[in-house]
């Protein structure tokens, strides 16, 4: 059968296309490598419980066209990102608020909080050879936040993240802390934010069957683009390609860096194991980053309870590519692949592998949505 197009990955971009496709009459045949579609956003339930088997997902925008188009497919509950970090055995509130400073000092009022924070970053400018110029990481988060904040909220987690002590990672890393003075964990500053019930896999499916999208998108998982690559290519008119952009072109040009996590997962015969989704873990001592206890996304209340613990890697060729590396090396790479990209006919590159780029969900879909808008 002749399609349209052949869309390369089942996760939220190609999705999201084929949908819009879909609206258009136009035939799509998804195909993905892995086994399930959905992508890195793949939930899977187990114990009743939905488990996000590639990280913790926690929807948020404040692109009222996106959240609208979600809410076509799934409905949210009233799910708030409140993170914790523990530091040896002191727990503290993410992201730095008044509860943070409260747990460090026992600090009250904002004005008592700004006080404590200007003293500890004049400390840090005093010691410092040239604080115009932080030399490294550990310099830049020590003039923007201080000693405390530094040695127990950012040293650790971001050794841990990046796989090197922070007097080694370039300054640029962190641009800037943001700080709260309110008491409000919330983590994220967006206007919606939610998980959807029944897990993000059913509303991958919503997307591919709701409708017309039911007679006009065929998916096929196990399915690897370069196993068949001309055979595949012949199956439609065009092109649309959510995998790695270096892949597509052979790594002619070289690999693109990528940092690759761990995850362990583990069902316990207890009710509750942290109390909260998730748990931050700063110390540099302990492996991993952090816990999620997946059944708090949802205000579960099964008898079991299922946590991931997620282990930062360093990536080679073969491992899942999480985060870009989006330094000046890899970036003047990108810009190659990309001019090379621009020259073909007939292809989309789209999505976070295809783009290079961290995309949130909401900015996959605002992008997916609007290459559909001009391609369709
Ligand atoms: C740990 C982690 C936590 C995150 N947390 C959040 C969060 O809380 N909130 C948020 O908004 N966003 C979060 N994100 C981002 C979110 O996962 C992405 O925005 C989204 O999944 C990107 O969708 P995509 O379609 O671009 O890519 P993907 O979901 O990766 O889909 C690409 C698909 O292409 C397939 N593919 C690749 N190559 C081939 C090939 N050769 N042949 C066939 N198929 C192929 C892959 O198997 C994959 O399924 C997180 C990301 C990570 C890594």
């Amino acid at each position: 059968m002749k399609y349209d197009y052949l869309i390369v990955g089942a996760g939220l971009f190609g999705t999201v296309f084929a949908q819009q496709a879909a609206l258009k009459g136009k035939k799509s045949l998804i195909i993905d490598k892995r086994s399930h579609i959905a992508g890195n956003i793949y939930t899977k339930e187990s114990e009743g419980i939905n488990v996000h088997v590639y990280g913790a997902h926690i929807f948020h925008t404040s692109d009222k066209k996106v959240w609208d188009y979600v809410n076509h497919f799934a409905e949210f509950n009233r799910y708030t990102n409140s993170p914790l970090a523990r530091y040896k055995d002191e727990l503290y509130n993410l992201p730095f608020n008044m509860n943070t400073f409260h747990g460090l000092w026992g600090v009250v009022t904002p004005d008592e909080a700004r006080a404590k924070i200007a003293e500890q970053t004049a400390e840090a400018r005093a010691r410092i050879k040239d604080p115009e110029h932080p030399a490294n990481l550990e310099e830049q988060a020590l003039l923007l936040a201080g000693r405390d904040i530094y040695e127990k909220l950012v040293k650790g987690y971001t050794e841990k993240q990046w796989g090197k002590r922070a007097y080694e990672l370039p300054a640029f890393i962190i641009k800037r802390l943001p700080f709260r003075f309110t008491y409000d964990n919330n983590y994220f500053n967006d206007k919606y934010q939610g998980i959807p019930i029944g897990g993000y896999t059913q509303m991958v499916e919503n997307m591919l069957k709701g409708g017309i999208a039911a007679s006009l998108i065929e998916v096929k998982t196990e399915v690897d683009f370069f196993a068949d690559r001309q055979n595949l290519c012949a199956m439609a008119d065009k092109l649309v390609y959510t995998g790695a952009v270096d892949e597509f072109f052979d790594r002619r040009l070289g690999a693109l860096e990528w940092r690759s996590l761990r995850f362990e997962t583990e069902t316990l015969d207890i009710p509750d194991f942290q109390g909260n989704a998730v748990v931050n873990y700063n110390e540099y001592e302990v492996p991993y980053t952090r816990i999620i206890e997946h059944k708090h996304f949802e205000y579960g209340t099964q008898d079991k309870t299922i946590i991931t613990r997620e282990y930062p890697a360093a990536w080679k060729e073969g491992d899942e590519p999480y985060y870009p590396i989006n330094d000046d090396k890899n970036n003047a790479l990108y810009a190659k692949y990309k001019e090379l990209a621009d020259k073909e006919q007939g292809v989309i590159f789209g999505g976070r592998l295809g783009c290079y780029k961290y995309y949130d969900m909401h900015q996959v879909i605002a992008e997916a949505l609007r290459v559909a808008f001009e391609n369709l």
